[in-house]
Order: structure tokens, then C-alpha cells, then sequence
């Protein structure tokens, strides 16, 4: 392994550590922490690099190159915060990036160059404390992103809104098979999910050992692919009562939770993705986001 640090901000205080690994082969980019609060996923991506380190010891590194970055936002993380505090951009949002830019437009630009040859492209991130893990892609558009989501042994496939500027989608309309992992935790306390960090691992290494990059056995991944993320929202102000977990199956017209004891029903076969605990909500706040079963 090696570690090449690349500046991104004149006061020293914006290094981003990319680990390389292995000299030939495809290129697998695996970034983490471009939202600084999204902590699981740093710790997945730290977990990978201590992985890589012990599989290049043992040499059983095969023919594949590996560059993991675990803080994809110094700044931000530093303050377990969403956004780099010099200039509150979303970094998630302005890929490629620029330069000649702000800190969040540099770091942007110096992630893209790693980026653009790649022949894999995984980014890490939380969907919260209250929510189940997933991958989320444009495989509706690119068979590339499909096939990549096959592979991946997280048991849930959601499709993507697709937003110009983020990482994945940006590499997806290059061409580059690309999605991200949204991993339960996060947050201002560096919450980390160790399940949701273990399946995340489990289907990284898997992912590895199927394309031949690292040897070993590979896992049978057999996700579940669903259509685009919809919430319940609240209609007024009151007491949300759940009725269900993250991650679990609903059926059409299943009531989900109660607002005020009067029902919020699911509209269509799916899994619940995001549960709000009992608590108290006010109009237009999503109580549950489901995702639907194609
Ligand atoms: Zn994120």
C-alpha cells in the first residue's frame, strides 16, 4: 500500500489520504465520508483498507488495483456535519467538481480524477439511525449500474432520483459502473451500524473476489431490486406511532403507523426504508419511506 495525500486547501487543513493497492488490473474507487456525518461509511472504508493491507501481506492480491479514500471530506467530518463548514457546499452535489474552486469544488475535482478511470466506482454514505441499509443506483438507465448492484450482496436495490453533481450518478453517465451503499447510522454522535458495516464489507469483499481482483470464495449475492424511494408524509400535527421496523416487508394497504391512532396506509407492496420512531410530528414531516417491489 501506498498513500498519496493530495492538498485541497491552502490552510492545511483539507488532506485527502487516497490508499493505493496492487499495480495492474481494473480499478475499483471506493470513497467514503463526502458527507462528513455519514460515519459507518468511514468506518466500512477503514475496515477495507485493513482488509487490502492484510490481503497484499498474505499476497493474495490478484489482478486489480484498489484505491480507497475514508474521509472524502476532512472538514465536515471533523464535525460529524453534512458539509465542510469554509463554504457549506454539498459535496455530493458538484461532481466533477472545479480546481479552481472553493474547498468542497477542489476536493470534488481531486475525487473526479481518481474517478474517471475507474472501472468501478462505490461510495459510501448513512441513510440514519432509522434506516435500512441499501444500494442505490441507476440501473433502470445503465445496465453498467445493474450488473454492478447484481454483484453487491446488500439485500436491498433501490432505484435512484438520479441528481446531477453526485459521485455515482455523475460516473454512471460516463459509462463507469458506479453506485452508492447507504449504510443505518451516522449522524452529529458518529453513530456506527456494526451490521450495516458488516454487510457492506461482506458485499465489498464480494464484489472483489467475483471480478477476480482478490482471491478467495465469493458470496451468492441475491438483492432485491426496488423502484424509487416514496414517503408517508403527515397530513397534520400529532403523535406517529410505527408499526413497523426498518427493513420490513409491507403489503398494499397495510397500515404502517398511526398518526393520532388514525391509520397511514402503505399504497403498494414494498419495504419500509426509513421508520421515524414513536414520536411527536408535525404536518408535512415523512413519517415512513417505502420503497416498492417491482
Ligand atoms: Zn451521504
Amino acid at each position: 500500500m501506498n498513500v498519496r495525500k493530495r492538498l485541497i486547501d491552502p490552510s492545511n487543513l483539507g488532506w485527502l489520504e487516497f490508499h493505493h493497492f496492487g499495480e495492474k488490473g481494473p480499478k475499483v474507487l471506493i470513497t467514503a465520508g463526502l458527507h462528513g456525518g455519514e460515519a459507518t461509511g468511514v468506518h466500512t472504508a477503514r475496515r477495507v483498507i485493513d482488509f487490502l493491507k492484510a490481503e497484499e501481506a498474505a499476497g493474495r492480491l490478484l489482478d486489480g488495483r484498489f484505491v480507497v479514500l475514508p474521509v472524502g471530506n476532512p472538514t465536515a467530518f471533523r464535525r460529524l456535519q453534512r458539509t465542510s463548514p469554509y463554504d457549506e457546499l454539498d459535496l455530493n452535489r458538484i461532481f466533477p467538481g472545479d480546481k479552481d474552486g472553493t474547498i468542497s469544488l477542489r476536493t470534488a475535482a481531486a475525487i473526479w480524477e481518481e474517478a474517471e478511470d475507474a472501472s468501478y466506482v462505490i461510495d459510501l454514505h448513512c441513510c440514519g439511525t432509522y434506516g435500512r441499509s441499501y444500494t442505490l443506483a441507476l440501473y433502470e438507465e445503465h445496465e453498467t449500474a445493474r450488473k454492478l448492484a447484481e454483484k453487491l450482496s446488500v439485500a436491498v436495490v433501490i432505484e435512484s432520483g438520479g441528481t446531477r453533481g453526485q459521485l455515482f450518478v455523475e460516473a454512471s453517465h460516463k459509462g463507469i459502473p458506479a453506485a452508492i451503499i447507504e449504510l443505518t447510522g451516522g449522524g452529529p454522535v458518529g453513530e456506527v451500524s456494526t451490521a450495516a458495516s458488516d454487510e457492506a464489507f461482506e458485499a465489498l469483499v464480494g464484489l472483489f473476489r467475483a471480478e477476480g481482483l482478490v482471491a478467495g470464495q465469493r458470496n451468492d449475492p441475491r438483492p432485491v431490486f426496488h423502484g424509487k424511494l416514496e414517503g408517508i408524509r403527515c397530513l397534520k400535527d400529532g403523535f406517529l406511532q410505527p408499526l413497523v421496523a426498518p427493513g420490513e416487508r409491507v403489503a398494499k394497504g397495510q397500515t404502517v403507523a398511526t398518526l393520532d391512532g388514525e391509520p397511514l396506509q402503505a399504497r403498494f407492496d414494498g419495504t419500509a426504508m426509513q421508520v421515524r420512531p414513536s414520536s411527536l410530528a408535525f404536518a408535512g414531516q415523512p413519517a415512513i419511506v417505502l420503497a416498492p417491489l417491482l
